[in-house]
């Protein structure tokens, strides 16, 4: 017997085929939808003009042609009505976006941030969720959801956050507080996603990046530490824990460098701004900034150069680790570090060739991830449209 309940959910699940089908190839008609979902024309007549009412979808302009007869009219995901907020709690900044569902920027705002205490860092959150939240209602989008990428781990479920190493909060819950502190701006009801900084990256590749719909793919995020997210059957992939993908602390030396992790020699201790900073200068002096790098390098500083090149023969080798243990089809390159461009993926290229072993057949892609600084922030927008196309946040209000 099918109940009514049943029947809702399974419009659901139809409806998001149809926007997952239409995600992966833009233009198909109703009939190409109904043809590769299997439902019948009139099915697809009621789910496509249920989901253009909802914002989804739209009809693409039909560009001229000189074929006889009335073509059939190329559908596409509506970059106009719905939205998309994502926010990344970086380290030393705070960052927040608003994107369409093709992906494209909509707007963002970044400032420095120096983390002390969570309550003023969730207010300041809060306050920048919401001037954006109101600017796409203003211009009558609807958001979908809130996204954030942390700098922490999350448990398994994707739901208790573990630990926050880098900023030193003792209470790990932001949910709770975050939602209150959206509620005082009168932002309420949408669904909020948190998650890894680094598994958010993965996902501003594998759902707005040019990996979409790539996979294995792993994201490595490189700044102040060493980051990695695995994307696999199309999620992210967690492990039993929730820490499957820290290629930071995977150890490519005994006895090496010491880690932030306490532990010596892993790959974060050679390849981050920090390993950077203290080939430069010495571990006794603050870390140099990506722009105090950048320049220096240009100017061809040998300290820098050497400390640069270094830290990229060490990317080269955890991409062959990462190879040999993942067999990845694309390798996302990320993280403020990777704004210093050649020296650094060059370098990591030819090591990464240079260590193949003589019966290596990968054949993984590696790119550097075209969201710049705003991958973090994208990638959990990402994570937002990621779980209504999984089934797990609402597609109509
Ligand atoms: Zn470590």
């Amino acid at each position: 017997m099918v109940t009514t309940g049943d029947q809702s959910v399974l419009k659901r699940m139809n409806s998001v085929a149809l926007i997952r089908l239409l995600k992966s190839e833009t233009g198909l008609s109703r009939a190409d939808l109904a043809k590769r979902s299997g439902l019948t024309k009139s099915t697809i007549g009621l789910l496509v003009q249920e989901l253009i009412d909802d914002g989804w979808l739209r009809e693409a302009d039909i560009t001229a042609s000189g074929s006889l007869g009335r073509r059939p009219t190329p559908l596409q995901l509506d970059p106009t009505r719905l939205a998309l907020l994502g926010a990344e709690i970086g380290v030393d900044y705070l960052n927040v976006v608003a994107c369409n569902l093709q992906g494209q920027l909509i707007d963002s705002r970044m400032q420095r941030f120096e983390h002390r205490q969570r309550d003023a860092t969730l207010e300041a959150l809060a306050a920048m969720i919401a001037g954006l939240h109101r600017q796409l209602q203003r211009d009558g989008r609807r958001s979908l959801g809130i996204g954030i990428g942390i700098p922490g781990t999350i448990d398994v479920h994707g739901q208790r956050i573990c630990a926050l190493p880098n900023l030193a909060w003792d209470d790990l819950d932001l949910r709770q507080p975050l939602l209150a502190a959206l509620a005082r701006r009168k932002v309420r009801a949408l669904p909020l996603v948190i998650l890894n900084e680094a598994n958010a990256g993965a996902l501003s590749e594998y759902v707005f990046g040019a990996s979409q719909h790539t996979e294995p793919l792993v994201y490595l995020s490189i700044g102040i530490g060493l980051g990695g997210g695995i994307v696999l059957d199309d999620q992210l992939y967690r492990g039993h824990d929730g820490a499957a993908g820290e290629f930071g602390h995977t150890i490519l030396q005994l006895d090496g460098p010491l880690c932030s992790c306490g532990r010596h020699g892993c790959a974060e201790a050679f390849i981050s701004q920090r390993a950077v900073s203290f080939g430069v200068d010495g571990p006794d002096r603050p870390i140099l900034t990506i722009d105090e790098l950048a320049s220096r390098l240009r100017a061809r500083d040998p300290a820098v150069v050497g400390a640069v090149e270094r830290a990229g023969r060490y990317l080269g080798m955890l991409m062959q680790n990462v190879c040999n243990s993942i067999d990845p089809a694309v390798i996302v390159l990320g993280g403020p570090l990777c704004q210093l461009g050649e020296p650094l993926i060059a370098t990591a290229r030819a090591s990464l060739a240079a260590l193949a072993g003589r019966f290596d057949a990968h054949t993984t892609v590696v790119r550097e991830c075209q969201f710049g600084l705003n991958a973090g922030a994208m990638g959990a927008a990402g994570a937002v449209l990621h779980a209504a196309l999984r089934d797990k946040v609402a597609l109509a209000d």
